[in-house]
């Protein structure tokens, strides 16, 4: 097939069938989500987040699009804003990654820099008040649009069953905006009803009660619980160090030839702890948001 936008090839990203070794001879299924064009599953969230927008009547030819963002929503809405000519504002906390920051500029976005001990909350203030002084400016806001959740239940989660095609016991994904983890498991728990799900989070993140602190795995880790969460049977709640997501990042370049970031490297964490839970022979998917290439200068194989 011969593409003609970018847009053609955000989702249908490969399922691996992970070659190590697993806990009582279960499986480990990775959605490989770094394949798609922007590097990471918000590829999905940008172009689910523009066409909402433009759906529900607040988007049109001349709107500035302004999001909080760590990083790949960022990248995923420029990438969707530019295949519509729309400028872009991103409000990124400092520390995250360069590589990031520099693809974002690449695809044309404005950056805007909030204070790294501000958190995701002091982007999320700065974006609201830089769309209070701009005319026809539209925050689509990932941090609670349902659009987020809808972005996953419709594309990521039905490619999973359909590739699988057999049943799946659990379910392992990390959470930011909490919209991958939501979106896919109320899919799952409608098609499979007995699935265990568990959120995956870095050390200082707060679901399983501990103190938000600042952490080394980019992209996962809550400071306040997510919306979608309110509806949503959440079974487990892991919480991985960073340094036990780094050696997961690590092996998995050596041993299977796959360049994984930081929260892929809690997830495969997370997942290998599930697969010690659950019976022999258990079917345990995950998801593995971005590559490891958007880190190296934060010396994740250091
Ligand atoms: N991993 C990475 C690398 C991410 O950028 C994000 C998004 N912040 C997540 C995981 C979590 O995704 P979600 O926001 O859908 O919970």
């Amino acid at each position: 097939m011969i593409l003609k936008s970018v847009s053609q090839l955000v989702g249908k990203t490969p399922l691996f069938d992970l070659q190590i070794d697993v806990p009582k001879n279960s499986h480990i299924y990775a959605k490989l989500e770094m394949f798609n064009p922007g590097g990471s599953m918000k590829d999905r969230l940008g172009q689910y987040l523009i066409q909402d927008g433009i759906n529900q009547g607040k988007i049109n030819e001349t709107t500035t699009i302004i999001e909080p963002t760590a990083g790949n929503t960022g990248i995923g809405l420029a990438l969707a804003a530019g295949t519509h000519h729309l400028k872009t504002i991103l409000v990124v906390p400092e520390k995250f990654s360069f590589e990031k920051q520099q693809l974002m500029k690449a695809l044309g976005a404005k950056l805007v820099h909030t204070p790294s001990e501000e958190g995701i909350k002091g982007a999320i203030k700065k974006a609201m008040e830089i769309a209070a002084k701009i005319p026809n400016s539209y925050v689509p806001m990932q941090f609670k649009n349902p659009a987020n959740p809808a972005a996953y239940y419709y594309t990521l989660a039905p490619e999973l069953v359909n590739e699988l095609n057999q049943p799946i016991d659990a379910f392992v994904a990390g959470a930011g905006s909490g919209g991958t983890f939501a979106g896919v498991a109320k899919y799952l728990q409608e098609r499979h009803p007995a699935i265990k799900t568990v959120v995956v989070e870095p050390e200082g993140s707060i679901l399983n009660g501990g103190l938000a602190h600042a952490h080394r795995t980019e992209g996962i880790g809550v400071e306040f619980i997510p919306p979608f969460f309110s509806d949503l049977n959440i079974d487990q709640v892991l919480t991985i160090s960073d340094q036990a997501a780094f050696n997961q990042v690590k092996q998995i370049a050596k041993n299977q030839g796959l360049f994984i970031g930081s929260s892929s490297g809690a997830a495969l964490a997370a997942s290998l702890q599930v697969a010690q839970e659950l019976p022999e022979n258990s079917t345990i998917v995950t998801v593995f948001p971005d590559s490891s290439e958007r880190y190296l200068s934060q010396g994740i194989y250091d």
